[in-house]
């Protein structure tokens, strides 16, 4: 049996999302990037309130197997257009707010 140490020009591609606000892991297949996470609803996009452009996720990359990738995204915690610091959504925040207003 012959062991190829060359990468292989095929490989798997996996790629898991990972939730912001619960931190749950969702197995992602296909092409369009589901938008909120299945297990608690947060809002996986990320909307930059600088630029108003869609902040970009971030991903790490490791090789469990050599012909197989693994990607994990995570919402974006910094717009990747202007740099700007992204708020996270919290119920409790805007609950206290609302005794701010006027
Ligand atoms: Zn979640
Ligand atoms: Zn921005």
């Amino acid at each position: 049996m012959a062991t190829d140490k060359n990468k292989p020009v095929k490989f798997k591609l996996r790629v898991d999302i990972q939730c912001g606000v619960c931190g749950s892991l969702i197995h992602h297949s296909g092409e369009t990037f589901p938008k909120f996470c299945a297990c608690c609803g947060g809002a996986l996009e990320r909307f930059c309130l600088s630029c108003h452009k869609r902040a970009e996720m971030f991903f790490d990359e490791w090789w469990p197997e050599d012909d197989e990738c693994l990607r994990t995204y995570s919402p974006a915690k910094r717009c990747s257009h202007c740099n700007a610091v992204l708020e996270m959504e919290t119920d409790e925040n805007g609950r206290e707010d609302r005794g701010l207003k006027h």
